[in-house]
């Protein structure tokens, strides 16, 4: 089983970066989300978030809440760290960071996503933001606390620039933004090995000649049948959907 920290940038008073009445929190956490909803199609692997609301941190803790965040994943004992926000200060494109010195999987985490993530961008026309692949030296950061205090692989992804018209555009475009959270998922599920889940299998259910469900789960199947056995159904036909 994979944990996995899903830290949707800012929050609270801290609307990170602006461009065009958009707030780099609100991206950030509606981008998170869908990360994790993505998550949801792949075994063996749970996601916690550091904040689900516009808050600076969900979690209790130090008064700095890029502290409560790094505590809350320490503690979680996880295996990634995924910090999600958008760029500004005029430019364009995609980036990530880790800290400087991270071992060889932290390394290899970040290029599978980076790999994806460019992929999915080629698409729209958008590439790396120079060099996609930096440290928390390079670039506009020189420490990045998140990537540093926490004791797993950690990866900050900086996606596209919020100030930049076209990508603000896109950014608001709720296609592009779950694209772009299955292409990181994608990433990370490459890093990690991890199998997609298998779909459940679905059943029409009949009882009397009658269709109670065309197709149905598990738990559906179990109510519709008890329900027919309570009204003494003569009989109950279950085919796979
Ligand atoms: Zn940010």
């Amino acid at each position: 089983m994979k944990t996995i920290i899903i830290d949707p940038g800012h929050g609270g008073p801290d609307t990170g970066a602006t461009g065009f009445g958009l707030r780099e929190a609100d991206i950030a956490l509606q981008l998170s989300e869908m990360v994790g909803q993505h998550f949801g199609n792949f075994e063996d692997v749970a996601v916690s978030f550091t904040r689900n609301r516009n808050t600076s941190s969900s979690y209790p803790g130090p008064p700095d809440g890029l502290y409560k965040r790094i505590k809350y994943a320490n503690d979680k004992n996880a295996d990634l760290f995924l910090s999600l926000h958008c760029n500004s200060g005029g430019g364009s494109g995609f980036e990530s960071y880790i800290a400087k010195g991270s071992p060889a999987r932290t390394q290899r985490i970040q290029k599978a996503i980076n790999e994806s993530v460019l992929g999915y961008l080629k698409g729209y026309g958008i590439g790396p933001h120079g060099n996609a692949t930096k440290n928390d030296t390079q670039g506009a950061h020189s420490r990045i606390a998140v990537l540093r205090d926490t004791k797993m692989s950690a990866v900050l992804l900086e996606c596209l620039f919020i100030d930049n018209a076209r990508e603000n555009k896109l950014l608001r475009d709720h296609r592009f933004l779950d694209g772009l959270a299955r292409a990181i998922v994608k990433g990370v599920a490459t890093a990690f090995g991890l199998k997609e889940d298998k779909p459940k299998p679905m059943y029409r259910v009949i009882v009397d000649g009658q269709v109670i469900f065309d197709t149905a789960y598990e738990d559906k199947i179990v109510d519709a049948v008890t329900k027919a056995i309570q009204k003494q159904a003569r009989e109950i036909n279950l085919t796979k959907a």
